[in-house]
């Protein structure tokens, strides 16, 4: 059985591939197989469950990622494999295009998870539709069955003692006949939300933007960061768009979430819903985020915020 292979632009989206496709390898009788760009990330890769690493020659400093794909998309051709799973980064999307274009098969973009049909060998993958109202399921009949999948969609592949993978070093990638002339890093304006342990978020709840600093002392208080909704952040401009989270924001998976004024729409709480806990305040005890969440408070921001500051305090103090 050919294999399920795994591409990610660095070695933490790696990890998580190789987790999510750990079972699917387990179930297809098939071998796991990651690229790397490095024989040390190999190693790593063959430690967390890969089988086999494709090792990808070193790009000049001028070549971008995506002079990968003919590269990529030979060693498919040779190898034949059954599923193959990217990393929905910004880079990675562009790379599963191309690739797919070139390998005239069939890709399922930004999916949300997937299970196999054992009978058919095929899978079933998920993915969000009408801006997050539906969920379309989508088999992909060509081969490699592929995929995109949004970071942080699966849990990093665990460490194994003693494993042992054989790794296999691909040609250097051709000129992709782009020229880069100039690299100009974007600057940071804000933390990345999607490292944080506790994300406080608020929405169109809070009034005026003045307000949003009850929403950052309470972050400092729980040792959190400040993250919103979509209209904070592209209506409102109250914070940067780093920050803002949902479907076609930031996923986070924090240990806690704090919603201050948020409604709760799909397109939101897709960002959030993988949060260990979710803790909702809102005026509204109709207000679907009470449904995603494990704790609620209805009441006013205002008075409710403040109030809770004040415990955080005192209790911490003790
Ligand atoms: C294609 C598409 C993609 C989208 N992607 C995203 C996305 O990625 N992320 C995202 O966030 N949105 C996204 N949206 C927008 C989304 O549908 C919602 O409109 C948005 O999430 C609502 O933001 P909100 O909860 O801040 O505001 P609202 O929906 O206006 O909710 C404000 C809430 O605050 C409560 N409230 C008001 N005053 C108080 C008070 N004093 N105290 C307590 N509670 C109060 C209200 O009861 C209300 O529930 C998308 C929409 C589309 C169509």
């Amino acid at each position: 059985m050919a294999g399920i292979w795994v591409f990610a632009e660095n070695r933490e989206h790696t990890l998580e591939l190789l987790n999510a496709g750990k079972s699917l390898a387990g179930d297809l009788g098939a071998k796991l197989a990651a690229f790397a760009s490095s024989t040390q990330l190999a190693q790593e890769y063959i430690a967390h469950g890969a089988d086999e690493v494709l090792l990808l020659a070193p790009l000049a400093e001028d070549q971008p990622l995506e002079s990968y794909v003919p590269v990529i998309a030979d060693a498919a051709r040779t190898e034949d494999p059954e599923v193959f799973l990217i990393a929905a980064t910004p880079r990675g999307k562009e790379i599963a295009a191309r690739v797919a274009a070139r390998l005239n098969t069939g890709l399922c973009s930004d999916c949300s998870g997937f299970e196999l049909d054992k009978e058919k060998k095929l899978l079933k993958m998920d993915r969000l539709f009408f801006g997050g109202l539906a969920v379309q399921t989508v088999m992909c009949t060509a081969r490699p069955q592929m995929a995109t999948i949004p970071p942080r969609t699966f849990d990093p592949a665990t460490e194994q003692e003693g494993r042992q993978g054989t790794i296999k070093e691909l040609p250097p990638a051709p000129s992709s006949g782009v020229q880069v002339l100039q690299r100009t890093p974007k600057t940071r304006e804000a933390v990345d939300i999607t490292e944080a342990k506790i994300v406080v978020c608020v929405g169109r709840g809070v009034a005026k933007q003045e307000d949003i600093a009850l929403a950052k002392e309470l972050a400092k208080v729980l040792g959190g960061e400040v993250a919103c909704s979509r209209p904070i952040a592209e209506e409102l401009h109250w914070l940067p768009e780093e920050v803002y989270l949902g479907i076609s924001g930031k996923k986070v998976k924090p240990d806690l979430y704090v919603g201050i004024g948020i409604s709760g729409q799909i397109q939101h709480v897709t960002g959030i819903r993988d949060s260990k806990v979710i803790f909702a305040i809102n005026r509204d005890e109709s207000a679907p985020i009470f449904e995603a969440a494990d704790y609620g408070i209805v009441g006013d921001l205002y008075k409710v915020v403040p109030q809770l500051i004040e415990e955080f305090k005192s209790a911490l103090k003790q």
